[in-house]
């Protein structure tokens, strides 16, 4: 993250704070400092620390939930629009996502609830309810700003917890991608409500609408790529229809093959049917210029050892991943037993993901 620097490690988890908050706590120590001199500074820079230290004890909240059910948390980010948990994957089940969800503002709550009978039992119950904003006390100020931060948590509106706890109920009953549109609908409904109220009173409004319908625009847009993809497997983008060539050809003879036919790439299998390596347009080249055309095609195959290979399970994601970074034209794919099963090209990949694509837009418009 960009931006922003570590402060501290919580077991596996690094909290990380953005360059800006450092601004703000500035801002607010110079705001007291004009008021009431080094006591207002002071007090003014504990109520903005107090008041982080809850935002992260939420979300400490999601992350002890998520590690519950061994999903990874690698860091949390503080910025001055609240703090930002990141959650390694999403939960497949619904009920963990309610789970992680719910557990922030469950932590907001004690909190609030602590401070409040701190504050009762330190001055009374007159103590919570201030009669003016001017002279209240760090701990008042501290009890409310959290009930704010836990009412404006809970309302169903994406990216804010009340919007995945909605998504999280009605996942449960309709699935993932007709519950994560609906509750992004109602999340970009309360935007627009929060923008022409904050029209007319307050333009800082204005800035948490947009926030709001571009967060819940993501997470729709993100949950229906996941659900087109997710059934895609590496087996699904494999080409099995392909020629093979044995350890003993020779360069000269593959050429022919290779300008007969649209295959780019060839798979060289000794006679138990063991993969050795894979042939692709350009190892060709670089091997009749290196090696002659009377050569066999195993001086100039890249060894599967060293190309590396595709397991038949492999998941869409990862398979495409390993094929792009490899820098390869296609990469063999092996059964679990090390059989051969065929091969996975760029081509074909392109040419899936293409298809795909235009099915995901064919679908959203279908469903306006
Ligand atoms: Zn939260």
């Amino acid at each position: 993250m960009r931006w922003s620097f570590t402060v501290g490690r919580v077991g596996e988890t690094v909290v990380r704070i953005h360059i800006t908050m450092v601004l703000l706590l500035a801002w607010y120590a110079w705001g007291g400092w004009r008021l009431a001199g080094l006591r207002g500074a002071v007090d003014q820079l504990l109520f903005i620390v107090l008041l982080f230290v809850s935002v992260l004890l939420h979300e400490f909240g999601h992350i002890y939930a998520a590690r519950h059910y061994k999903i990874g948390t690698p860091d949390v980010l503080l910025t001055p629009i609240g703090g930002i948990a990141r959650i390694a994957r999403m939960p497949d089940v619904p009920r963990h996502e309610l789970v992680i969800a719910l557990a922030g503002p469950v932590v907001t709550l004690l909190i609030a609830l602590g401070l409040a009978a701190a504050i009762t039992i330190g001055g009374g119950s007159t103590a919570l309810a201030p009669t003016g904003w001017t002279d209240v006390s760090t701990w008042v100020a501290l009890l409310w700003v959290n009930v704010i931060l836990l009412l404006f948590n809970l309302l169903p509106a994406f990216p804010m917890d009340g919007g995945r706890v909605l998504r999280a109920l009605l996942a449960g009953r309709i699935g993932m991608v007709r519950g994560t549109r609906i509750a992004a609908r109602i999340g970009q409904a309360i935007a627009i409500g929060f923008a022409i109220i904050g029209l007319q009173y307050n333009p800082m409004l204005l800035l948490i609408a947009a926030f709001v319908f571009l967060g819940a625009e993501a997470e729709l847009e993100s949950v229906q790529t996941r659900a087109l993809a997710g059934d895609l497997t590496a087996e699904r983008l494999t080409v099995t229809d392909v020629r093979i060539l044995t350890p003993d050809v020779r360069l000269e003879d593959a050429l022919r093959l290779l300008t007969r036919s649209d295959q780019r790439a060839f798979p060289v299998l000794d006679a138990d049917g063991v993969l050795l390596g894979l042939l692709t347009r350009d190892d060709f080249l670089r091997g009749i210029s290196e090696a002659g055309m009377d050569a066999p095609v195993t001086v100039a195959m890249v060894p599967s050892a060293v190309s590396g290979t595709i397991p038949l399970g492999m998941g869409f994601e990862e398979a495409v991943a390993r094929l792009f970074e490899g820098g390869r034209d296609a990469l063999p794919v092996v059964a679990a037993d090390g059989r051969f099963v065929g091969l996975m090209t760029r081509d074909n990949v392109t040419d899936v993901l293409l298809v795909q694509r235009l099915r995901r837009e064919l679908a959203a418009r279908s469903s306006r």
